[in-house]
Order: structure tokens, then C-alpha cells, then sequence
């Protein structure tokens, strides 16, 4: 949808949650590494056991890697076994859900509801209190330590 005009890009440092939303497509390749564009923009999945956050124990918040936004608390994290950081709930408000029938499958797509960036799924056969498994993609999360 690029109408060619050179885009005004804010090289304001630092970053918290932005109006990313308004990104063109060029400013999030330039925001993004190659990886999290093919996640995060492309609804791409990274490798089974490759993500920094699979086996990942420590306290603190997950962040949407696009846009800063709180997304999951360390301690809705479980070991899963799947392959991908598990996350039995999400914060409230922080994703939306709809459902992906790609690749012959009916799964239910988990995305960052302030900027509509793809995050992962989510499966019914998680643990209690909510029966829910989100699984995400390391790339797609930035991880703030509580220290
Ligand atoms: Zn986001």
C-alpha cells in the first residue's frame, strides 16, 4: 500500500509503547531484526526450541517486541514442552484472538492489541485456573526483568 512518499520517520531514542500501529511497512523493517519481521509482521513462526524464552525461568514481564506493550507476567509461564514460551494467561486487554485456518489447520491467532502485531496461538489444553496455553514466540516478546 506504499504510495512512495518518503515516510516521516520519528528517530526519537528510546522506546515505550509508540503508535506503532501508524508504522508503514518500511518503518517496520527498519524497527525490526529480519526474524521478528517474518514473525511479527509476516505471521511467521520461529523454530520448535530455538526462541531465548523457552526455557526462560526468571521474574519479570513480557513485552510485545513491536510496541513495548505488557503482554505476559512471568508467572503465567510454564513448561510446556512445546517447543515455544507457554503462557497459561495473558494480561488483560494486551492481545486479541482470531481464528487462523492457514495450513490446513484451525488454530486461534494470538495478536498484540495495540499494534496488531502477530504473537503466536492459543490451545485449550493448557493448565488450571484457565485451561489456556499460549504459545509465543520468543521474538515476538521483549523480557523486563522485576530487579
Ligand atoms: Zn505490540
Amino acid at each position: 500500500m506504499s504510495d512512495g512518499e518518503p515516510a516521516d520517520v520519528d528517530r526519537t531514542e528510546g522506546s515505550g509503547p509508540a503508535d506503532s500501529a501508524d508504522l508503514t511497512d518500511e518503518e517496520w523493517r527498519d524497527r525490526l531484526t529480519d526474524e521478528q519481521y517474518r514473525v511479527l509482521r509476516e505471521s511467521g513462526t520461529e523454530a520448535r526450541f530455538s526462541g531465548e524464552f523457552v526455557d526462560h525461568e526468571a521474574d519479570g514481564t513480557y513485552r510485545c517486541a513491536a510496541c513495548g506493550t505488557v503482554l505476559f507476567d512471568s508467572a503465567t509461564k510454564y513448561e510446556s514442552g512445546c517447543g515455544w514460551p507457554a503462557f497459561y494467561a495473558a494480561e488483560d486487554g494486551s492481545v486479541t484472538t482470531t481464528l487462523d485456518t492457514s495450513h490446513g489447520m484451525r488454530r486461534t491467532e494470538v495478536r498484540c492489541a495495540n499494534c496488531d502485531s502477530h504473537l503466536g496461538h492459543v490451545f485449550d489444553d493448557g493448565p488450571e485456573p484457565t485451561g489456556k496455553r499460549f504459545c509465543i514466540n520468543s521474538v515476538a516478546m521483549a523480557f523486563d526483568d522485576d530487579a
